[in-house]
């Protein structure tokens, strides 16, 4: 089946709860063993003290280590990405900081797409370092044989230990080829290093419907399920999806920092998934009209948009081979500059002025002066993040309110007209 069919079903058990249809929120910090042995042989699993015997599952202990709506929540996710396992988080930055920690150590590279989501690249040049792991940041564009150069160029390639990859990219949509990178760089020093380069992805930004990463060769997909995953803009949430090997050491690290989501954020979560699929359906058909419409807009240079990339590019073959959907988020350059775009944003009624996306409401914001004010300005500048730049995250609003608002707001944008004459 689908997995859209069973997230309403997956991994519940009602005899478990009374019969209840939905599975309770599970507010309990800890569970009562039968006995003493039971006790004991749940231990002996959670601290790896032995193989589970065949068909033995890890019992509830308690709610840092386990808890059913977190592992409930995780069976469903790992149906989308076809996954092993999953582990849920109480943020998106959660779940990429216990990765990094878990799979990087002093002297290790890490090899990271820029640009990358202002808190990954926050903890990447200002925490990492301070622990003596070796960062490089590469550029979109960059070809594979100048990526390897560079690699080689940093004297640590020889302990490269990680590929980390945020492709479509934020605020651009820019995509960077998850498989040509697996077979081309990450193989190849996995093969002269003898020894295993992890390629981990966040998918955030193509949600679990649009991009499936570790069918394309990544090792490890990361989420914000504060975005689409959550979609209500109403949670904090972050997951994490690899294989069993991967992710018992991702979850053991989560067990000892603490960081695991809580009962009810899962509990809410389970109910977002119902409708993930419907939602994101909505959200993407949505894009494609105002993105249409914006495409044609005289106030606009250019549209950033995975449904409109160039007939025969580069970027086209990339986004055939591995997307299956053009996504919810449309970014375009305004006629002039910070100016215009303020009177722009300032002028939207329905679609509100916020950060984040993924969300049932349309959300509009300007990368220069907020998500990216961070981002080296030498940086911004290679990467076409300027000042009239916009981002729009596109809702389940009817389709005409969203094209009508986006309209009048145009037409508040005095001085593009004062210019033209
Ligand atoms: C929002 C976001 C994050 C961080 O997630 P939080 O849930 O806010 O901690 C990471 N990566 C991407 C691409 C995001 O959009």
């Amino acid at each position: 089946m689908n997995p859209e069919s069973l997230m309403m079903t997956h991994g519940y058990k009602p005899e478990l709860s009374e019969g209840a249809v939905k599975c309770p929120v599970f507010q309990t910090s800890t569970f009562v063993f039968k006995t003493a042995e039971e006790g004991k042989a749940f231990f002996e699993i959670a601290y790896g003290l032995r193989d589970k015997e065949p068909k033995e599952e890890l019992g509830l202990i308690y709610s840092r280590i386990n808890n059913p709506n977190l592992e409930i929540l995780e069976n469903r996710l790992c149906l989308w990405d076809k996954a092993d396992d999953c582990a849920v988080f109480e943020s998106g930055m959660s779940a990429i900081s216990t990765v990094l920690l878990e799979f990087l150590k002093p002297g290790d590279l890490l090899v990271y797409s820029n640009p990358t989501y202002g808190g990954t690249d926050h903890f990447i040049n200002h925490f990492l370092d301070k622990i003596g792991v070796h960062t490089l940041g590469i550029l979109p564009g960059q070809t594979e044989e100048e990526i390897i150069d560079a690699i080689d160029a940093t004297g640590h390639a020889k302990n490269l230990a990680m590929i980390y990859l945020e492709t479509p990219a934020n605020p651009t949509n820019h995509l960077v080829d998850i498989n040509a990178l697996k077979v081309n760089v990450v193989d190849y020093y996995s093969k002269i290093n003898n020894k295993e380069v992890l390629l981990t992805v966040d998918n955030t930004y193509m949600g679990p419907i649009w991009q499936h990463p570790l069918a394309l060769g990544a090792d490890i997909i990361i989420y914000s399920a504060t975005k689409y995953i959550g979609g209500h803009s109403d949670v904090i949430a972050g997951a994490v999806l690899g294989n069993q090997e991967i992710m018992n050491r991702v979850k053991t690290l989560r067990t000892f920092l603490g960081n695991m989501i809580s009962p009810y954020t899962a509990w809410l979560l389970l109910r977002s998934l119902e409708t993930l699929k419907i939602r994101m359906d909505k959200q993407a058909e949505n894009a494609n009209k105002v993105a249409q419409y914006l495409s044609k807009h005289q106030k606009i240079e250019k549209v950033y948009y995975l449904g409109l990339l160039e007939n025969g590019s580069e970027q086209q073959k990339i986004f055939n081979k591995q997307c299956t959907g053009s996504g919810a988020m449309v970014s375009f350059d305004i006629k002039g500059g910070e100016k215009e775009a303020f009177e722009f944003l300032n002028a939207l009624k329905l679609i509100k002025l916020a950060v984040s996306l993924g969300s049932t409401e349309s959300l509009v914001q300007h990368p220069i002066t907020m998500t990216h004010a961070g981002v080296d300005p030498e940086h911004r500048q290679k990467l076409n993040i300027t000042d009239k730049m916009i981002r729009l995250s596109i809702g389940v609003e009817n389709h005409e309110d969203i094209i009508k608002d986006i309209k009048q707001a145009f037409e508040a944008v005095k001085s593009i007209k004062e210019m033209s004459h």
